[in-house]
């Protein structure tokens, strides 16, 4: 398991993969990362301070994920980052955050004293696919009532059952309402959740031009952050 590396493409950045505690929702149909959460706290805290070890802050901009959101990670590995956003002179950190803690994102502003962007797992704006199918409990009707919390979303697309008029409405209003966005092709894993090779074939060619969207990352495998 890589816990941390560096992006030197778009948004040059450290990101650092750390333990937290359970996910608070843990049940999204497709996501078998959560594997990764624990409930021992004293080794988390220490396999966390491994990664952060390696941070050297060269970029000012950290971002740290952990098959959660950041308001699950352990009260002592919070306050070893900031220490390392002190040390480190780091100027902007990138958290995730699910739908649930969207009245929340200011604690980490006031607790780091920093900018926190955060990315919000939306997966689709198609509701019922959302929340029917990947069960995301993020029960947010418009794009713009997401937006009005969040300024970068994640995006999945290549899920059987998922359509090419979703895919479209989903990178035009990931264009029109946000700053920024992350979008994940999906690879099958653990759980039934299925890719559909044809879909991302189509959006592959489609959407190439994402690839040179400064704002935009695409994620062709799970681990192309260099995590994981
Ligand atoms: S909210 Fe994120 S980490 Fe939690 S179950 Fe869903 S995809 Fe997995």
């Amino acid at each position: 398991m890589e816990r941390y590396s560096r992006i030197t493409d778009k948004n040059k950045r450290e990101i650092v993969l750390l333990r937290a505690f359970p996910c608070v929702w843990g049940k999204c149909t497709f996501c078998d990362y959560i594997e990764d959460n624990g409930r021992d706290e004293a080794e988390m805290v220490r396999e966390n301070r491994e990664a952060l070890r390696e941070i050297t802050g060269e970029f000012g901009v950290l971002e740290v994920i952990n098959s959660g959101s950041c308001f699950e990670l352990p009260k002592e590995t919070l306050e070893d980052i900031r220490t390392v956003v002190r040390l480190k002179n780091i100027k902007r950190l990138i958290f995730e955050s699910h739908w649930i803690y969207r009245k929340r994102l200011q604690e980490m502003r006031d607790y780091f004293g920093i900018p926190v962007t955060y990315k919000m797992g939306v997966e689709t704006f198609d509701y019922d696919f959302r929340e029917k199918v990947l069960n995301k409990h993020a029960d947010f009707k418009t794009p713009m009532e997401a937006a009005e919390y969040f300024d970068s979303i994640c995006l999945m697309v290549g899920i059987q059952g998922q359509t090419k008029e979703m895919i479209r409405n989903d990178i035009a209003w990931l264009k029109k309402y946000f700053n920024h966005g992350t979008v994940n092709v999906f690879n099958n894993n653990s759980t039934p959740i299925k890719r559909d090779e044809e879909l991302v074939r189509w959006f592959m060619e489609e959407y190439q031009w994402l690839l040179d969207d400064p704002d935009v990352e695409v994620l062709y495998e799970i681990t192309d952050f260099g995590v994981g």
